[in-house]
């Protein structure tokens, strides 16, 4: 219950190491604090002066560190920008809205790492301005929504929340606003439509939320994951960050691992670690089925095919493989799998959860989904409609407002590409415009 929770934590702030509150033995690797060590050090030594903002921000920039709900923009430069806004009223936002299909890690760390991602997020509150800051969480997260009212408690009964907190002169002031649900809410700016009681669709950018936020004011916004991650870097330094990377990437990833997979789950492993290397971690594929195709990043990536194991799970590698990281979460399927079904089920997903605010998506993927569920009853997609799906994909990828509808239909044209023989790369060529990314706009 809540008074079990915060009674277990009110008191000092305390790691209470293994097993972590979903049973892990060990914590997680980029959680800095020791069983039995007094948690929140890192805002402290800000807010007493031994580390200023800007170094926080400077570690964070060295670091590398990119978003890591889907759109991968680097955190460093966002927490600059909200932080040069002129001084005023300025909110910061975590967004759990965690939704995607095959998607559920933030959901872990909210659980077991709480105290992570609400030190995450003081800070980019003090480094930015903000006095008040809100996580922003899924409606089905109430276990985790749980949590983190009896963490907020406990920092309130620490004294690192209200005004003047430690002497600082800061005001900190936390809030969990839970969604009224929907997909398209953890899209960035639906999100703040959403908060402001308007209908939760996403605004036409820029305006950017960094410059223009929540009520019209600088709002910092980054996913759970990427605010989860800030402490560690501070504490242990950029160079130790880069460091915990496979080859040339950095820092450390947690995944979501689903479908035919012998131990489904998330897993935290060296961002660049292969599929292959993932999957093994995950058991491997269930009852030793052979492997047909992986979505390396979440539902809106695209499949690709087992000759593409080997990829490092990055945001550049898997760019260049045709897919993308997106929001962590690689999905494997096994041979004997309809994969245009399969990607048809997706499709079917993302019309569901259109808006409906621009008409490239909301009417682009209904008839898509119209004619790609008639052909699978015919026994499959002639070359017209190929065609048709293939015109579509590009209209939707090239107008729609905002990332849902611009990757809603990429798996199914992944998929007819693997039916041609060839790879994802080849069949469905990115589009090089990097406002594409950056509009899907998942922090
Ligand atoms: Fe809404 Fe789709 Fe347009 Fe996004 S792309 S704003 S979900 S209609």
């Amino acid at each position: 219950t809540d008074a079990l929770v915060a009674a277990a934590r009110a008191d000092e702030l305390v790691g209470h190491g293994a097993p972590t509150p979903s049973g892990r033995e060990q914590p997680w690797p980029n959680d800095p604090y020791a069983p039995g060590e007094q948690r929140y050090r890192v805002l402290r030594s800000v807010l007493t002066g031994d580390r200023s903002a800007q170094d926080v921000i400077a570690a964070v920039t060295d670091s590398g560190l990119r978003g890591m709900g889907g759109a991968g923009f680097p955190t460093g430069r966002k927490w600059q920008l909200v932080a040069d806004q002129p001084a005023g009223l300025k909110y910061a936002i975590c967004n759990a809205d965690e939704s995607e299909p095959g998607t559920f890690k933030d959901r872990q760390i909210l659980a077991d790492e709480p105290h992570l991602v609400l030190e995450g997020l003081l800070l980019g509150m003090v480094c930015t301005g903000a006095e008040q800051g809100y996580v922003f969480i899924r409606h089905e997260y109430g276990p985790e929504e749980h949590v983190l009212r009896a963490e907020i408690e406990a920092l309130r009964a620490a004294g690192l929340l209200g005004t003047d907190v430690l002497g600082s002169g800061r005001t900190l002031h936390l809030d969990i606003f839970t969604s009224p649900g929907g997909y398209i809410l953890g899209e960035e700016s639906a999100l703040i439509e959403a908060m402001e009681g308007h209908r939760g669709e996403p605004r036409n950018k820029p305006p950017f939320p960094g410059i223009h936020g929540l009520w019209g004011r600088p709002t910092l916004m980054n996913s759970v994951e990427t605010f989860a991650d800030v402490p560690v870097i501070v504490e242990r330094g950029p160079q130790w960050w880069r460091d915990q990377g496979a080859g040339d990437s950095i820092g450390w990833k947690f995944f979501a691992v689903s479908g035919h997979v012998e131990r489904p789950g998330v897993y935290c492993v060296p961002m660049g670690t292969t599929a292959r290397a993932l999957l093994d971690e995950a058991g491997g594929m269930a009852g030793g089925a052979a492997l047909q195709a992986i979505q390396p990043g979440g539902a809106s990536s695209n499949f690709l095919g087992p000759d593409q194991l080997d990829v490092p799970l990055d945001f550049g590698t898997l760019a260049e493989a045709g897919s993308m990281l997106g929001s962590g979460a690689l999905v494997a399927i096994a041979e004997g799998t309809d994969l245009l079904a399969a990607a048809t089920n997706v499709l079917r997903f993302f019309r569901n959860e259109s808006c409906g605010k621009c008409v490239p998506c909301r009417v682009g993927s209904t008839k898509a989904h119209t004619l790609l569920t008639d052909a699978l009853g015919d026994g499959g997609l002639d070359d017209t409609g190929r065609e048709r799906v293939l015109e579509l994909e590009m209209v939707m990828r090239k107008t729609s407002i905002c990332g849902l509808g611009q990757v809603a239909l990429g798996p199914v044209v992944s998929v007819l590409g693997m039916h041609r023989g060839g790879t994802t790369a080849r069949m469905h060529p990115k589009d090089d415009d990097p406002e594409i990314d950056d509009k899907a706009g998942r922090n």
